[in-house]
């Protein structure tokens, strides 16, 4: 069996990225799905930091960017999800952080540690991880925006907010990313 996946890393539990491990509490080893010598003694093949970009269903043959080729008897796709990128002005201003891999996470710790006051847009789960996590390592000033109405309105619709109590919405109304605006505030 052959492994192909785009990240450097061994397979690695993403909860962490928004909780022990941006946090530092965790180290990037214990993120590791499995012991590193699991996938030899499986007769797994690792082929990491590949992105399939070709795939021949008649040939039966993945083939990476960097054009190394792997036959296949039967295949699995498990591309999983991407952070929704936000199309609104000032999205690529430096400051602006999503959260999906363990680069982001590195990159938003850094970057909480560093800030001065903190705004969350997308108060679903990751969003309330993130703004906890931001209290914790001492940025109290944190405000999420949202399309519903409150945090966690779509996991949690029949219940209220009152354990992300200390998050609070930015202005009274949802907002939708066309009335968005992320605007650099000089320091
Ligand atoms: C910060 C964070 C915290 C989370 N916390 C929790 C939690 O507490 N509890 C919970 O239940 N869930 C949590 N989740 C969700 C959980 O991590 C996802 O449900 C899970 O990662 C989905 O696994 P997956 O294998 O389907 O997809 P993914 O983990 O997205 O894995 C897919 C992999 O395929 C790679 N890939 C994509 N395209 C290609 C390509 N063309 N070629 C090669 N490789 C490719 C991707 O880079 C990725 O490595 C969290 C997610 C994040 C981002």
């Amino acid at each position: 069996m052959t492994l192909v996946g785009d990240e450097v890393h061994l397979p690695y539990e993403r909860p962490g990225l928004s909780k022990g491990y941006l946090l530092g509490a965790t180290k990037a080893g214990e993120l590791d799905v499995l012991d590193p010598g699991f996938y030899a003694d499986q007769d797994i093949t690792l082929a990491l930091g590949a992105r399939a970009a070709d795939l021949a269903l008649d040939a039966r043959r993945v083939r990476t960017a960097s054009g190394a080729a792997f036959a296949f008897s039967r295949m699995l796709i498990a591309t999983g999800a991407r952070s929704n990128r936000l199309a609104v002005p000032g999205a690529v201003l430096v400051g602006v952080h999503y959260l999906r891999d363990r680069e982001d996470s590195d990159r938003l710790g850094a970057a909480l540690r560093a800030a001065n006051d903190v705004v969350v847009i997308g108060a679903g789960w990751l969003g309330s991880e993130l703004a906890a996590a931001s209290h914790t390592l001492g940025q109290p000033h944190h405000r999420a925006q949202q399309r519903t109405p409150r945090a966690l309105a779509a996991p949690r619709p029949e219940s209220g907010e009152d354990s992300f109590g200390d998050m609070r919405t930015a202005g009274s109304a949802p907002a939708h990313q066309g009335e968005l605006e992320i605007e650099r505030r000089p320091r």
